[in-house]
């Protein structure tokens, strides 16, 4: 079975030792902690991983080792979770809306970066963060938003202010003796930089409506991970993009800049290997994980559609690509992938399908429902 194996090679050595019947996420650390560089190395400003796009211990630990030291957390959860594992790293508290519990937790744990949408929550702010820890000011980080372009799935219907709004948010932040700073999450897996563009242009006008000068710009999560086959994400250019939009709007006066990727960061250093349970009478595709399970976002986001099949030896299904309806394991009609994959001729119950990118948004909401999605973590050296 090799089952004292740790690491294996790669998503075909592993079936080939595990022939694994529940699904399994393979991580590659190299791989993860390649693209933190290539962030680090890249973005104009400070890097920061927003948590809730994979939680997961292993994903932390790679990420501090490759030089990450901040992170965007949205929960009392997250906030001890990144206090535990990182302790000297920066926690943005970027969840405009919080209670009045979640805020005493995040006063106590030292929490200096706040973000805001509203009139009411910035009273509540107000009410409880004082404007200085330990000689450090407190930046309260005012979020607006601007009707979407270029991302898949809208963020800003949730959250942000109007730039209007903003304005009014930023004058009364700096004027109550905190740090201002502005905050926009352009929207998940934003292909185009026009995504930043006109949310950097917003951002100068906000300081010129507010008369305020802001200290930092978080440019937001949104930044593309490798979904589409052919069309592998351009970050060296997004990050350019930015850095002259930024400078064009604020010449001398720039904010210091900050992100704060998810998808970005963690959706490529994993795969997800599903199997193969039944292919009804020569037709649809019947996986044990689906849209309850690790595929939970691909109705929102779309297919992940960099896939390989391997047979149960670990080699290459090889028949002509056809259009398959793919169902998950339960009872459930809305556990089904959208439209319908591209998957060889050949493909037979037992074999395994290879989701390449499924790093984010997967593990953190697996469920159990029908008794499926015993997901399971298995650690490789790459994927090819
Ligand atoms: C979810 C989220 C992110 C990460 O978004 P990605 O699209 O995964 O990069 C960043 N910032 C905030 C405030 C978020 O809520």
């Amino acid at each position: 079975m090799g089952q004292d194996k740790t690491v294996w090679d790669n998503p075909a050595d592993l079936i080939r030792q595990m022939q694994p019947e529940h699904p399994v996420l393979a991580f590659a650390p190299t791989v993860l902690q390649d693209k933190a560089r290539q962030f680090i190395d890249g973005f104009p400003g400070l890097v920061t991983y927003a948590v809730k796009s994979n939680p997961g211990e292993a994903v932390i630990q790679n990420l501090v080792t490759a030089g990450i030291t901040g992170f965007d957390v949205a929960s009392p959860y997250e906030i001890d979770l990144i206090g535990k594992m990182a302790p000297r790293a920066a926690r943005h508290y970027h969840n405009p809306v919080r209670a009045t519990a979640e805020i005493t937790h995040a006063v106590a744990a030292g929490i200096t970066s706040w973000s805001v949408d509203s009139q009411s929550e910035l009273d509540k702010l107000f009410a409880q963060v004082p404007t200085a820890v330990a000689d450090q000011g407190v930046e309260i980080s005012p979020r607006f938003s601007l009707p979407v372009m270029g991302a898949v799935y809208d963020f800003g219907s949730k959250f942000g202010a109007t730039p209007e709004l903003a304005a009014e948010l930023l004058r009364r932040v700096a004027a109550r003796g905190y740090i201002p700073s502005l905050t926009f999450h352009p929207g998940t897996q934003c292909v185009d930089p026009i995504a930043w563009e006109s949310y950097i242009s917003v951002a100068r006008e906000i300081c010129d409506m507010a008369g305020v000068r802001a200290r930092r710009l978080n440019v937001g999560g949104g930044f593309p991970s490798y979904r589409v086959s052919g069309v592998e994400p351009d970050l060296a250019s997004i990050f350019a993009e930015i850095r002259d939009t930024v400078n064009e709007a604020f010449g001398d006066d720039a904010p210091d800049l900050v992100c704060e990727p998810g998808r970005g960061l963690c959706a490529d250093a994993f795969s997800l290997i599903a199997r193969v349970k039944g292919v009804r009478d020569g037709s649809h595709v019947f996986l044990n994980d689906g849209v309850y399970g690790g595929l939970a976002e691909l109705p929102i986001v779309g297919n992940l559609d960099r896939i390989d099949v391997l047979t149960p030896q670990g080699t290459p299904r090889d028949g002509e690509l056809t259009g398959r309806i793919v169902f998950g394991p339960t009872c459930d009609s809305v556990d089904r992938l959208p439209g319908e994959l591209s998957l060889p001729s050949d493909i037979a119950e037992g074999d395994f399908v290879v989701f390449h990118g499924a790093g984010a948004y997967s593990t953190v909401t697996n469920t159990r429902f029908n008794g499926f999605g015993l997901l399971t973590n298995a650690t490789v050296m790459g994927f090819d």
